[in-house]
């Protein structure tokens, strides 16, 4: 086993690491105002996209880009440290097109879309023209089981109709954000898992509403998690992404990688959480002592190297089996890194805000907004609750196999 980065990633790490210092770490304050004052910064994204490209640092994150494709070729292993490296500025991982809720989509459209929807979709999102949305949840019914959900996808001739609302559909308020990928329903008769399907509709449907952009936390986020009402939105049948009644598989395919890029991120927003926690420590002092002298914060240090190296390692760990065997058959290690992680990345940033004193909870940090970002993803992309129940519906369906094998370490003393 080596627990070692090959040359190649060693290198990748530096670049990406390169890029973020001179480029994206020091346009911060530039984000944050013009963010405040209500835009999205598209031209600077633009040009830090276009550096991005040219030096090569680009969708990295689709192990399986075809010749024709933009993009660096990596294991999803070989990924998790950039990904790590991105997730230290919060909108950092667009400049490399590697940001979510697009590469969830371009995995999605990679795998299931027909050659035109390639052609209008893919390439775009690819060459990072266009931005995306995923349209399941729905604010009237509990869409952490997505068999729930109401929108209803009817056949009308040639044409789709498609009838709903979601909320907190990321990205739907960016200025690029040309398409949604819609979950609904085509046959609420058939067996629960085979009612649904997935169809693309351009955001520029008639019919197709941004209601409102949802602040998270009071925090607005300029892509947006968007309320969006379809009300008699027609499209042509083509749209279909997928065949009917195969929606629920697709979701099932889509949140896999989506979920372990999630994660990567979050490590790297806990260890610049960390740095900032001990630095802090070693320049401030109180009662005659510098912070990291004082017993709990030195154990928040402590703790915190601690669970950040043992999260990172279940990740690569998760990164590697996504590698070897697939998405399905490592979706325990996939719940196991989505139940932990969110945890893990608001405790250290919540740590290190409480080193700060006052200023930790205001915006001249990055760490509140850290902390909100990893206390929302607690519900991105599926609850804590729902992973922990799948980890020990998991565990318990494979003890079954050898049950009663304990019985032999119990020192229970014979009956008489
Ligand atoms: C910032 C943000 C961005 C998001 N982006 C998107 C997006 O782009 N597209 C999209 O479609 N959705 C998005 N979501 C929505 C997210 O996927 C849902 O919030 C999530 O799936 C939970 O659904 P729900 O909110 O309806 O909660 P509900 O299903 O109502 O569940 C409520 C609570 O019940 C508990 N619970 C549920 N099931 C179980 C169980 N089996 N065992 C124990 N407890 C349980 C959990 O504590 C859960 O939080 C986003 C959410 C946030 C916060």
């Amino acid at each position: 086993m080596n627990f070692g980065y090959s040359p190649k990633v060693e290198d990748l790490r530096l670049r990406v690491r390169t890029f973020m210092d001179e480029h994206i770490v020091p346009r911060q304050r530039q984000w944050l105002d013009e963010v405040h004052a209500g835009r999205y910064p598209v031209s600077f994204i633009e040009e830090l996209k276009a550096r991005a490209k040219a030096e090569g640092l680009w969708n990295l994150f689709l192990p399986h880009l075809k010749d024709d494709e933009p993009g660096t070729r990596l294991t999803n292993l070989e990924y998790a440290p950039l990904a790590e490296i991105m997730g230290r500025i919060s909108w950092a991982s667009e400049v490399f097109n590697c940001n979510a809720p697009d590469t969830g989509n371009m995995e999605l459209l990679h795998m299931f879309a027909t050659p035109a929807q390639r052609e209008q979709w893919l390439v775009p999102l690819l060459e990072g023209t266009i931005r995306s949305a995923f349209a399941m949840t729905e604010p009237d019914v509990p869409s952490s089981d997505a068999t729930n959900i109401t929108t209803s996808i009817r056949r009308d001739g040639d044409d789709y109709v498609i009838d709903g609302r979601k909320w907190f559909i990321t990205n739907a308020a960016h200025p690029n954000c040309k398409i949604f990928i819609v979950m609904g329903k085509t046959d609420p008769d058939a067996e629960s898992h085979r009612q649904q399907s997935m169809i693309l509709v351009p955001a520029d449907t008639p019919g197709l509403k941004i209601v409102r952009n949802i602040p998270v936390l009071n925090h607005i986020s300029p892509e947006g998690h968007c309320e969006v009402t379809f009300t008699n939105v027609r499209v042509p049948a083509s749209n279909l992404l997928g065949e009917e009644g195969g929606g629920f598989a697709l979701a099932q395919a889509r949140l896999g990688p989506g979920r372990i890029h999630h994660c990567m991120r979050s490590i790297g927003a806990a260890e610049l959480a960390l740095e900032l926690m001990i630095e802090r420590a070693q320049e401030r002092k109180t009662f005659g002592k510098y912070l990291h002298q004082h017993g709990a914060v030195g154990e928040w240090i402590a703790k915190s190297r601690i669970e950040i190296d043992q999260a990172r390692l279940l990740v690569l760990k998760t990164a590697w089996l996504i590698d070897e065997v697939g998405a399905k058959a490592a979706r325990k290690e996939i719940s196991m890194i989505k139940a932990l992680i969110p945890q893990l990345h608001t405790t250290v940033c919540d740590r290190a805000m409480q080193v700060f004193g006052a200023m930790g909870v205001s915006p001249d940090t990055p760490l509140a907004d850290h902390w909100t970002w990893g206390r929302a993803l607690r519900y991105a992309d599926g609850p804590d609750e729902v992973h922990l129940q799948a980890i020990a519906r998991m565990e318990i369906k494979a003890s079954k196999e050898t049950l009663g094998a304990c019985a032999a370490y119990l020192n229970v003393p014979p009956r008489d």
